[in-house]
């Protein structure tokens, strides 16, 4: 049987390619009607009054969505924009416009599954149906070698075992064409930032690459860093860099939006290995995706306790709720020039290394003992590559409530800094005016004693303070 019009609803799955639902749809449907819903809630406030979404986020979704309704334009379809609470404008529209069924990509995590759940059940009463789709992890949840009740706690085991005893599905066919129905033809385009009150964001001539959302841009950074400058042969040397666009794939930003499958991905390894060389480097970004693959099925199995502050250990501890370490820490204003620097390519881009929020988030949690749920509160907002699962999974990891059999993820800072910018170019980049001083060794943090600072006409309090924390490896 063949429904007659089904509606796409599009989550973090911004692409046309290995995309299940669309794939479905066209296959059982006459007609198609692809449909993004920004929901207010997104935009709204989180811990301490910080912005849900911020406004390089934002930003990039914006590109993202805009991206998306091109690419099914092209295909003879179009994009529906929609605002307002999903369960609800989706109920409405599909209800006025003859829907049959509504097809949307699964999520994992308490908010999105109780959007999904409230439109099921609003919808069901008009007899509309509703299809929910697995796709985002490289290994397909029906695939994997064991129950999700039953998913190893610990990453080497349940990598080991979705590598020996799971398969990587193939990409689905990207559509040739969208039977998408007259409906009057006034369709809206996602709404200006100022909408939600944010401000468009300038981006940084310093950032490590010109980010810009959407499904063509994020193959485009896929060829040019494959196939173009061939740097993935090296990826596992230079992957823990901090400045500069080649040190790691920088895919992250796509595949939280979904503009990139990591399927899509995997294939373009096995073709890059068959065709110009298989060594560690290409193994290791598939590791890395299977990192993100546990993630998000470590907050299937956990539900919400991937949010509270114990974690999944249950982990009582003593955390420091001083707002004020908490805001210089956020606009890197420490005084440890290594946290400040991330900080402040955070603040300034929207991304950061994976070296970079290592560090952070230990000094956060583990030197000052803030509430961890306040760090990762934070890179919500601010993250271009926000993901649910991979930026609480982390968290709960670095703070040591996650499932993480290592007791102790305590980074020195100092140490980690001599190692990972041993000239202190990454510092400089970010906080030029500690340049300011002679012969001053980044290395050496008594260096940056208040009156040291004064000496050299470096502003205070404003632009950098005296270090708020004796760091540990100091003294
Ligand atoms: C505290 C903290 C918060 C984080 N928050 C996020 C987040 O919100 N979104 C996000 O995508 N990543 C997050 N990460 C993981 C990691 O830092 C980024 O995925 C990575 O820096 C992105 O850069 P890249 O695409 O160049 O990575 P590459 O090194 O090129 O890796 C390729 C891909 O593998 C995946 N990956 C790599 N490392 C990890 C990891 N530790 N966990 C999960 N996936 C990984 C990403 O999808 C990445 O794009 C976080 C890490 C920490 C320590």
């Amino acid at each position: 049987m063949k429904y007659k019009r089904v509606v796409v609803w599009f989550r973090n799955d911004l692409r046309v390619h290995d995309h299940a639902p669309l794939f479905s749809a066209i296959e059982l449907s006459e007609e198609v009607i692809p449909i993004y819903c920004v929901d207010p809630r997104q935009f709204g406030k989180s811990i301490l009054g910080m912005d849900k979404t911020g406004s390089y986020r934002a930003k990039f979704l914006k590109e993202a969505v805009d991206n998306l309704k091109a690419s099914l334009q092209k295909l003879g379809g179009n994009l529906i924009i929609l605002q307002g609470k999903p369960e609800d404008v989706i109920t409405e529209f599909a209800v006025s416009n003859s829907v049959e069924a509504i097809f949307y990509s699964e999520e994992v995590t308490d908010e999105e599954i109780r959007v999904e759940q409230k439109l099921e059940k609003n919808v069901w009463k008009y007899g509309i149906r509703t299809e929910a789709y697995w796709q985002s992890t490289l290994f397909h949840i029906q695939d994997l070698p064991f129950p999700i009740s039953q998913l190893p706690e610990v990453f080497t085991q349940f990598r080991k075992e979705c590598e020996k005893f799971s398969r990587i599905q193939k990409t689905l066919a990207t559509p040739k064409f969208i039977k998408f129905p007259d409906l009057g033809g006034n369709y809206k385009d996602f709404p200006e930032l100022s909408t939600f009150g944010l401000k468009e964001p300038t981006s940084s001539v310093k950032s490590v690459l010109v980010f810009k959302g959407g499904e063509e841009e994020g193959v485009r950074r896929l060829q040019t860093y494959f196939w173009e400058q061939d740097l993935l042969k090296v990826y596992k040397e230079t992957r823990n860099g901090l400045l500069g666009a080649d040190y790691s794939s920088k895919f992250s930003p796509w595949l939280a939006l979904g503009c990139l499958s990591p399927r899509y991905i995997y294939e373009e390894v096995l073709s890059y290995e068959k065709d110009r060389k298989k060594n560690q480097s290409t193994y290791w970004l598939i590791f890395e995706l299977i990192w993100r693959d546990y993630f998000r099925f470590i907050c299937k199995k956990h539900g919400n306790k991937v949010f509270q502050l114990a974690g999944i250990k249950n982990a009582v501890d003593n955390w420091n709720k001083s707002e004020e370490r908490f805001w210089k820490w956020a606009i890197g204003e420490t005084g440890i020039p290594f946290v400040d620097a991330n900080m402040r390519e955070l603040n300034e881009t929207g991304f950061m290394s994976n070296r970079g929020r290592q560090n952070v988030a230990s000094f956060l949690v583990n030197d000052l003992n803030i509430d961890w749920r306040w760090g990762a509160a934070y890179f919500e907002s601010m993250l271009i590559d926000y993901d649910v699962c991979s930026n609480w999974g982390n968290w709960l990891y670095v703070a040591g409530v996650g499932n993480d059999p290592r007791e102790n993820r305590y980074f020195n800072i100092l140490r980690q800094a001599q190692n990972y910018d041993k000239k202190g170019d990454y510092i400089r980049h970010w906080i030029p005016e500690l340049s300011a001083i002679p012969g001053f060794d980044i290395h050496q943090p008594f260096e940056l004693s208040t009156s040291k600072l004064k000496e050299y006409g470096i502003a205070l309090g404003a632009t950098y303070p005296q270090p708020m924390v004796k760091y540990k490896a100091w003294i």
